[in-house]
């Protein structure tokens, strides 16, 4: 093999790209295999030793055990997770409430809220252990040639790689999804997310705590300290953009009350506040997630509204179905980039990733300004499904990813 050739190579290490690197390069078949990482970031660790990441996110039980195959998992845990017990969901405008509890579904926990960062970092620790993964970072996808044969990846300082497979997961504005003609859907929702840290009165008892105003969803994610301390979350709340600015514009003491109101004094005040960020919102989702030699994964392939904490989820999933196909693929004695393992990742893939989002969507427009008589039925919904012990179980376990 040439100095530039590897089997399959992955462009993006974020979350998603760089689970499904670790997750390959240790299969029966994929530890054959000569794995190239493409990251165009510089890989600098945020200093997180006296505050939260920002980013995190709510992990279901199929997300942990996919970590837990690549190795991260035991890292990850051992620094900072937060596991949460119980979810408890309710509108502002009316009486509807609902109450998820873990021992309903007979597990420990509903999922664990995770820093973004630290998934990274110990992911990335996995592929630098990995023989058959190299790690090009920084190095940036500017070009692509398609041949029958496979793809030769051209980078920003000019070096190219061929590969027979290229797995994109380099974000929402996939660079590969461009360079492959492959059409994006996409819509905005007209929300913007402010995500920041926050400390609070009360201890959060490793509850979710999600609040649907007819502007848009405010979450409360509980956090731990490496301590153990439980006063501290991390938020998310979605607001139409123009008030999202007004938001960022107050000073710490005006949005910490703002935000205690806006949460119904859940847990008690809100004391102090990190640094704010605000993320524009859009769904997305390509029409196609392959053409020969190359797959989209994560929010390459689609990006979801954060209400129901299901975006990177729902990568994991692709990941661990992407695999299995080049697995299976490789087996046979085919390429990894073969088309026909490409075609059932996008078949297995695209309408659970569709059907998701739909039901996203659906919530989200349930819980805008409605006239009287929907909201009185949607209060209604969500008290009689909080008292079907079934209904609810089902759900839990769907949301959970154990179906
Ligand atoms: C406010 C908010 C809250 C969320 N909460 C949740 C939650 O609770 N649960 C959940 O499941 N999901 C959640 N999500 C979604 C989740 O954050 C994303 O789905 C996830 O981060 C996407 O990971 P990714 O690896 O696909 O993409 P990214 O994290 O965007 O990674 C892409 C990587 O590709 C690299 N890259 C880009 N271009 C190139 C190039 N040309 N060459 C090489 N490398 C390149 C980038 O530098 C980056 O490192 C939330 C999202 C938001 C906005």
């Amino acid at each position: 093999m040439a100095e530039h050739e590897y089997d399959v190579v992955v462009s993006g290490a974020g979350m998603v790209g760089a689970a499904f690197a670790a997750l390959l390069a240790t299969t029966e078949h994929g530890k054959n295999l000569r794995i190239a990482v493409l990251e165009a970031r510089p890989f600098v660790m945020p200093d997180l030793s006296k505050s939260f990441d920002p980013r995190v996110v709510a992990l279901t039980a199929l997300s942990r055990k996919l970590l837990e195959d690549t190795g991260a998992w035991e890292q990850i845990a051992a620094r900072r997770v937060c596991p949460y017990q119980r979810m408890e969901v309710w509108e502002a405008d009316g009486t509807g409430h609902i109450e998820f509890d873990c021992a309903e579904v007979r597990q420990p926990s509903l999922g664990h809220i995770v820093e973004n960062a630290l998934v990274v970092e110990a992911l990335w620790q996995r592929l630098e252990a990995l023989e058959n993964v190299t790690l090009l970072c920084p190095a940036t996808v500017v070009d692509l040639d398609r041949q029958p044969e496979g793809v030769a990846i051209s980078l920003a300082d000019g070096s190219v790689i061929n590969t027979k497979l290229l797995a994109a997961a380099d974000g929402a504005q996939s660079k590969v999804r461009e360079l492959c003609g492959l059409q994006l859907r996409q819509w905005e929702y007209g929300h913007h997310a402010i995500v920041t840290t926050v400390t609070t009165e009360k201890n959060h008892d490793f509850t979710a705590r999600q609040r649907f105003l007819p502007e848009g969803p405010l979450a409360f994610l509980p956090l731990q300290t490496e301590t153990g301390d439980c006063h501290q979350c991390s938020i998310v709340w979605s607001q139409q953009a123009d008030v999202a600015e007004q938001l960022m514009a107050l000073d710490d003491d005006a949005f910490c009350e703002t935000l205690t109101r806006a949460g119904e004094n859940c847990l008690g005040n809100v004391v102090a506040v990190d640094k704010r960020y605000k993320i524009p919102l859009k769904q997305r989702h390509a029409v196609d997630y392959v053409v020969p030699g190359v797959a989209l994964m994560g929010d390459a392939a689609h990006t979801i509204h954060p209400l129901a904490g299901q975006g990177v989820n729902l990568g994991f999933q692709d990941v661990i179905v992407l695999v299995e196909e080049v697995e299976r693929a490789v087996s046979r004695g085919l390429s990894p980039g073969d088309m026909w393992a490409l075609g059932r990742y996008q078949r297995r893939r695209k309408p659970h990733n569709l059907g998701t989002m739909a039901v996203m969507e659906g919530f989200k427009r349930l819980f805008e300004k409605q006239p009287l008589p929907v909201r009185l039925l949607r209060n209604d919904g969500m008290n009689t499904v909080n008292r079907l012990g079934p209904i609810k179980n089902l759900m839990v376990r769907q949301a959970m990813g154990l179906l």
